[in-house]
């Protein structure tokens, strides 16, 4: 496994096409507005220990990183949410690594499944590019969404046929494609790219129903960094105004501009039909990734306890009970994640699938909690959350003795302890934590009505009502 520092290293030898701000950027790994993402990514790389953050390989045998492992186990499902948890509360923010892991996991269950109905080769392509991620500790960006254009139509109905990433030539050598990714998270972390499609395909849509992998820095790909909230407080000198002084996350914008695909590193090309489960299994086990959020919950709801205290209101009853509210709702993720986890069964592959219905009530969950969260972290924070004096104010000759005289709670809490705690609330709900922890809590691993969807079509309404039949007489 590779050290933090070896994986930073490893990035500075990529070559990426970024753009930020209007323009080229080439000092990607040391820019002010990456680092904090790339340190998230680093911390997977830094706490790589014990058993909830490693595993065996079943191809090798080796210890690998459990961000590259493939779950064989109902207990590799359960470290799994565990992991999600762990780190979203030590980095309180999106670590970006999931997603890759649910890719490879997806397309271990549905490449076997393909090959079964074709007599294809896909298994075989994407076990040895497997390992090679295992070996090396790679962090994949799992590119899902595209553009999608007017969403009324389909891929191939579409003006531009570019709205869906699809392939505009085929050879003996391999694939040509072009089209974008979306909202891809960690995309300057990361040296692979796994696309998989975005929806179900039909017939006419079979140029889009493609999954491939390429390096990060491949010919064609350029990176398009996104804006969040307050980000460029990033560019200010080292400040507690950012909030969360060492993460962050981020999402870019990823154009494939005519990239040449090996066959080797294509692992579906045009089997439309299975489009659909590769979909619905990505996003089921991306759904349970989403205890991450119980983490950074857990940053929220200790936040907001401490700045009861420096307020010198912990004590009030309501106070004290919206502090339990909140881990009532933070930990009904956490549950629903485990849950789809401990339901979880194995598919004809090996690899171990999650009970798909509880893994999206776990998102449904995700789309509301943490907002739920973050309105009792304001009440009970009051609105200097919002209005508090900047750092530099505070160390201003002139006028830092009144910032320390009026931003002050209780007497024995210092007003740069409390502005501290004030700005990581702000951050986490306002500012670029809140990209990570709201956001992408509504949109991440799909919007709710995706979920809501996929609970219909799983919640058995036959069994339902022959129950309710029976026991009013109707049968
Ligand atoms: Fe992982 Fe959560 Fe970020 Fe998705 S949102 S990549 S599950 S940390
Ligand atoms: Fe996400």
């Amino acid at each position: 496994m590779k050290s933090r520092e070896e994986y930073i290293d490893s990035l500075r030898r990529l070559n990426l096409e970024v753009y930020m701000f209007g323009e080229r950027i080439t000092d990607i790994v040391d820019h002010p507005m990456v680092v904090p993402s790339m340190n998230a990514v680093a911390a997977t790389y830094e706490l790589a220990h014990g058993d909830i953050m490693t595993a065996t390989s079943h191809l090798t045998g080796a210890r690998i990183n459990r961000f590259t492992h493939i779950h064989r186990s109902t207990e590799d499902l359960v470290k799994k949410s565990r992991m999600e948890r762990l780190m979203g509360a030590y980095t309180g923010t999106c670590f970006q690594r999931c997603a890759g892991m649910d890719a490879l996991n997806t397309l271990s269950v549905v490449t076997y499944d393909i090959d079964r109905v074709y007599g294809s080769r896909y298994h075989e392509r994407f076990l040895k590019f497997l390992q090679y991620v295992q070996e090396q500790d790679l962090v994949c960006d799992a590119a899902m969404t595209d553009a999608k254009g007017d969403r009324r139509l389909r891929p191939a109905q579409q003006a531009d046929p570019d709205m869906y990433t699809h392939v505009v030539n085929e050879g003996s050598d391999g694939i040509v494609v072009r089209g974008a990714k979306l909202h891809q998270t960690g995309a300057l972390n990361s040296h692979e790219i796994i696309v998989v499609p975005t929806r179900a395909m039909r017939e006419e849509d079979r140029d889009y129903a493609i999954s491939f992998a390429v390096p990060s820095d491949t010919k064609g790909v350029i990176y398009i960094y996104g804006r969040q909230p307050s980000d460029t407080r990033k560019l200010e000198e080292k400040t507690y105004d950012v909030g969360n002084l060492f993460y962050g996350g981020h999402e870019c914008l990823v154009v494939f501009d005519d990239v040449f695909v090996p066959w080797q590193r294509v692992f579906m090309c045009r089997e439309h039909e299975f489009a659909a489960d590769l979909v619905e299994r990505f996003a089921s086990y991306h759904r349970q990734s989403y205890a991450c959020k119980a983490g950074m919950g857990d940053v929220l709801i200790g936040a907001a306890q401490l700045i009861a205290e420096y307020n010198g209101i912990a004590d009030v009853p309501h106070v004290r009970d919206k502090i339990v509210e909140m881990s009532h709702l933070n930990e009904t993720i956490f549950c629903c994640s485990l849950a789809c986890a401990y339901e979880g069964a194995p598919e004809p592959s090996g690899t171990y699938y999650v009970n798909s219905l509880m893994a999206n009530i776990a998102k449904l969950h995700v789309t509301r909690i943490p907002y739920e969260l973050a309105r009792m972290s304001h009440e009970i924070a009051g609105g200097a959350v919002v209005t508090a004096p900047a750092e530099k104010d505070l160390r201003n000759p002139r006028i830092g003795k009144y910032v320390e005289k009026y931003m002050k709670g209780v007497a024995d809490v210092p007003a740069e302890t409390r502005m501290r705690v004030l700005r990581l609330i702000e951050g986490l709900t306002m500012g670029m934590g809140a990209a990570c922890y709201l956001p992408e809590s509504m949109h991440g691993a799909g919007s709710p009505q995706a979920q809501r969807i996929m609970i219909g079509r799983q919640a058995n309404l036959a069994a339902k009502k022959k129950a309710a039949r029976r026991l009013c007489g109707i049968d």
